[in-house]
């Protein structure tokens, strides 16, 4: 629906202020040279103005600064062709306070013709909440609660990116998976506890060992896997054995009773040969399970594969 199904109202200054200063939203009324010709208070407080500062300067002062542009040509064009806009279709818009502090806002516009003049009138929401949910609900959904990596749904979305960037560009991506060894032993002997105890601690100290661009994840229960962007499988295997001795060093402690863990590794990286994460994701697992059945507490690289297994 346009705008323009309907005649737009018509009205005055003197007429509309009372009704837009009883909106629950912040209005800012805007002619076709980007004036502001109109706002209530709660315009003024959302972006830290008083209102008469507010009127007559350009929508500008209130758009953040990479953004004016763009919105610019925007509100020329909605000038042009006005769309009826109802709040959350356009789902990421921002404003900025007068201390500069920018601040998500949805937006609804229509035309109205005030004091003779056609003019943009535009509701705005403060959404900060709504955003800051959003992504929390977003993380969550990608992190795994106890550890505070990242799921195995996260793990495969980027790989699936890191593919394409190897596809693209050839840049490496090398991914290391390990699983804890005769874990079911270690729940069993001392109790679930203590296996939750390991998880969350190797975890930590995973953590501490890795750069800001890799993506530590749990994939499964005591199964982990760390993407390594631009890194090679030497790279890759230098970091899974010093991952690998930590496990093996580390004394945990619960109720006074001491007990060690220790985990295989499995390295991979991208071939020319792929086509899909998939086929790395199973050299990996492949290799671990080559490391399992050496006698486990090992790292094993995708070499120790016959070139003829490289894709399966
Ligand atoms: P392997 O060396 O062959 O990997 O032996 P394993 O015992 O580690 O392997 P298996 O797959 O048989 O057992 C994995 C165990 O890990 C079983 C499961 O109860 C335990 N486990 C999985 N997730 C968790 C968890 O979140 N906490 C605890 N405490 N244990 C877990
Ligand atoms: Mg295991
Ligand atoms: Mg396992």
């Amino acid at each position: 629906m346009t705008a323009n199904d309907n005649a737009p109202l018509t009205t005055t200054s003197d007429h509309l202020l009372p009704f837009i200063e009883s909106l629950p939203d912040a209005v800012v009324i805007v002619d076709q040279n980007h004036k502001i010709m109109l706002a209530n208070a709660l315009a003024g407080r959302m972006f830290g103005f008083a209102v008469d500062d507010l009127k007559g300067s350009d929508l500008s002062t209130i758009i953040p600064m990479p953004l004016r542009n763009a919105h610019r040509k925007h509100v020329n064009g909605y000038f042009e062709k006005p769309v009826l806009r109802p709040m959350g279709e356009e789902k990421r818009f921002s404003g900025v306070r007068s201390n500069g502090q920018e601040v998500p806002v949805d937006i609804m516009i229509n035309i109205i013709v005030l004091d003779g003049a056609k003019v943009a009138m535009a509701l705005v929401r403060d959404v900060t909440y709504q955003r800051e949910l959003e992504a929390r609900l977003t993380l969550e959904s990608l992190t795994d609660e106890m550890t505070g990596f990242y799921n195995r749904k996260h793990f495969k979305t980027q790989l699936n990116a890191q593919l394409s960037g190897y596809v693209r560009w050839g840049l490496p991506t090398s991914v290391i998976m390990f699983d804890f060894d005769h874990f079911k032993k270690i729940n069993d002997q001392y109790g679930h506890a203590a296996g939750d105890l390991v998880l969350t601690t190797i975890a930590k100290m995973v953590r501490q060992e890795l750069r800001p661009l890799d993506v530590g994840c749990r994939i499964g229960g005591e199964e982990f896997a760390i993407i390594l962007p631009n890194a090679n499988l030497e790279d890759a295997e230098t970091l899974a054995e010093r991952i690998r001795k930590l496990i093996e060093q580390k004394e945990f402690k619960l109720d006074e009773v001491s007990f060690r863990a220790t985990a295989t590794m499995g390295v991979a990286t991208f071939l020319p040969t792929d086509t899909s994460y998939d086929s790395l994701m199973r050299r990996a697992d492949n290799v671990l399970y080559v490391g399992k059945a050496a006698g486990r507490n090992r790292t094993v690289t995708q070499n120790a594969l016959q070139s003829t297994d490289f894709t399966g």
